[in-house]
């Protein structure tokens, strides 16, 4: 990217950053369940469970988690220490999309044991992270979470394994709460550099990163994060990431077509970087 263009797009994007109301953003995104918790404990198990389930419908996924905030009740933290059969039997029945109580109780109880052997998983994942990288640090902790093998499909899906070359959208999501600058959304928890995170993508933030020339891959892949994280890197070498929000904000409402649509990219604030707009 030309020093000019990156100079263009950092003007666009930070415009599009300002507009941002941290209580809608938050009102928008699971992760305002981290944010009924005071505790760093709770909201390190909480930020789990409600990134690990934000997947599917909207209505649907406020649904499972709070019927698991339910049974963890008032201090997460200390509720996941209770052990992997005890949340088995708490979760019962409980279904959302892949995913089963007995893959759910599986996480939870390592996330817990993590917690109880390392001091929580932030601590760990900035461990392996300085040992062995980000990408590899972040593949051990979620190796640890899914316990001993064989692994069911929904605990797979569950907890992904980053090295398997899928995107892990929802990890990465984890990692960005609780490692970004606290800002009314994100919480700022973990010891981790905000410049080592990589951005989490799928398929409309794949889109919109791809209309502003941030990456030419066509899969929403983990080289392709890697690739759009680089590009934003760019525009803020200390924390790339933040620009998830400006990215998301127009995927999400669905405002950002994926042609060029006179209509709907009339007031949008990334038409003159964008790469789409200028294609026709
Ligand atoms: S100009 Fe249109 S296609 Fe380009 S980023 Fe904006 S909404 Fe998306």
């Amino acid at each position: 990217m030309h020093h000019a263009r990156a100079r263009a797009l950092k003007t666009r994007l930070d415009a599009l950053l300002a507009t941002r109301d941290p209580a809608e953003a938050r009102a928008a995104d699971p992760v305002q369940y981290v944010h009924r918790f005071a505790d760093p404990g709770d909201r390190e198990v909480v930020g789990f469970l409600a990134s690990a389930l934000a997947f599917g419908n909207v209505v649907a996924v406020r649904a499972s988690i709070e019927r698991v905030l339910a049974v963890l009740g008032p201090a997460p933290a200390r509720a996941v220490e209770a052990g992997e059969a005890a949340l088995a039997r708490s979760l019962e029945g409980f279904v959302h999309r892949v995913y089963r109580g007995p893959h759910l109780a599986r996480a939870l109880a390592r996330v817990g044991a993590m917690r109880r052997a390392h001091g929580g998983v932030g601590l760990r994942l900035a461990q392996l992270t300085g040992e062995h990288g980000f990408r590899e640090g972040l593949a051990r902790v979620a190796d640890a979470l899914r316990g001993p093998a064989p692994h069911a499909r929904g605990l797979r899906h569950l907890v992904p394994d980053p090295r398997a070359g899928s995107a892990c959208k929802r990890l990465l999501l984890y990692c960005r709460w609780m490692t970004r600058p606290a800002d009314g959304v994100d919480l700022g928890l973990w010891p981790l550099a905000p410049a080592e995170l990589v951005m989490p993508v799928d398929t409309h933030v794949h889109r919109i990163a791809q209309n502003l020339g941030l990456t030419e891959r066509n899969d929403a892949s983990w080289r392709t994060a890697e690739e759009i994280t680089a590009a934003l890197r760019r525009l803020d070498a200390d924390d790339p990431v933040k620009y998830d929000f400006a990215l998301c904000h127009l995927g999400v409402s669905r405002a950002c077509p994926s042609r060029r649509d006179p209509e709907k990219c009339r007031s949008c604030v990334l038409r003159p970087v964008c790469r789409q707009w200028k294609r026709s």
